[in-house]
């Protein structure tokens, strides 16, 4: 599904990203790993448009897709959720959701939206929309909460319904369990494991080594900016150059 050759980024001297090449299979899940500022969200933000790469080539079907803007990636069915959720607070977790599947593939039935009659039956088509992706990862029950009054684990999941609202065929998930009890974090498994059962692919990053062997099909580390290791979960762990790379971070911390 998505092929990335050699990606290079640097911000002025920094070289962030050195070389980087990964592929990702259709209906799996890729963990991106490593130490505290390896560089995992920078290819995050290059995959979904955020960031522009200084070289390198992102493929997605075959088709050359780096350097486009976050919209055009939703566009191409590439969705994304922060490593800070970004929710209006204000608002129910209904409407947030709302406005995600607005933003993404439907701007004209989102101006629909906030225009004064006559529009029912598009924002009814929104609404059920974001009812179902809601249902999917199993919230119904939250629609009507505003999104400030939420517990964080459950913010994040709405974050990731969110997301699901563009019908991505490629979901980038920035440390979705950060700040979630062990209870929670079973629960997104859960809903990871549905999401990739129903086609989708997942690239993760995560710091929860036990979440990440339990549903990586296929793990990547990165330490500055440098694939090196990749494999199945228990293969990597047990990588010297990866036990050296984690082993650097906590004489840091
Ligand atoms: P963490 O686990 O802490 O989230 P990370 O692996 O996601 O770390 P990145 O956020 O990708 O790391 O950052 C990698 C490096 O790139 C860091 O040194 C960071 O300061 C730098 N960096 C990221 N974004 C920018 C930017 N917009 N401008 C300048 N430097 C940046
Ligand atoms: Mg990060």
């Amino acid at each position: 599904l998505l092929s990335i050759n050699n990606l290079n980024k640097q911000f002025g001297g920094l070289h962030v990203i050195k070389d980087l090449s990964l592929e990702v299979q259709s209906s799996t899940v890729l963990s991106l790993i490593g130490p505290n500022g390896a560089g995992k969200s920078t290819v995050i933000n290059m995959i979904s448009g955020f960031y522009t790469p200084t070289s390198g080539d992102i493929y997605l079907n075959g088709k050359k897709i780096d350097g486009s803007t976050p919209q055009e990636m939703l566009h191409q069915g590439i969705a994304r959720t922060f490593q800070h959720t970004r929710l209006f607070g204000e608002l129910t977790v209904l409407e947030n959701i709302m406005i995600g599947v607005a933003q993404s593939h439907k701007q004209h039935l989102f101006s629909a939206l906030f225009r004064s009659g006559g529009m029912r039956r598009q924002e009814q088509r929104i609404a059920d929309l974001a009812h179902a992706y809601l249902d999917l990862a199993g919230y119904k029950g939250l629609r009507h909460i505003k999104a400030a009054n939420l517990a964080y684990g459950h913010q994040r999941v709405v974050e990731i319904a969110r997301a699901l609202a563009a019908k991505p065929s490629l979901l980038l998930l920035d440390e979705p369990a950060a700040g979630l009890t062990s209870g929670e974090i079973v629960e997104l498994e859960h809903v990871i494991r549905k999401l990739k059962e129903a086609g989708l692919t997942i690239i993760l990053i995560e710091h929860h080594m036990d979440f990440v062997s339990r549903i990586s099909d296929k793990v990547t580390v990165i330490d500055y900016g440098r694939k090196i290791a990749e494999g199945k979960a228990d293969e990597v762990q047990d990588d010297p150059n990866v036990i050296k790379a984690y082993l650097g971070e906590e004489e840091t911390e």
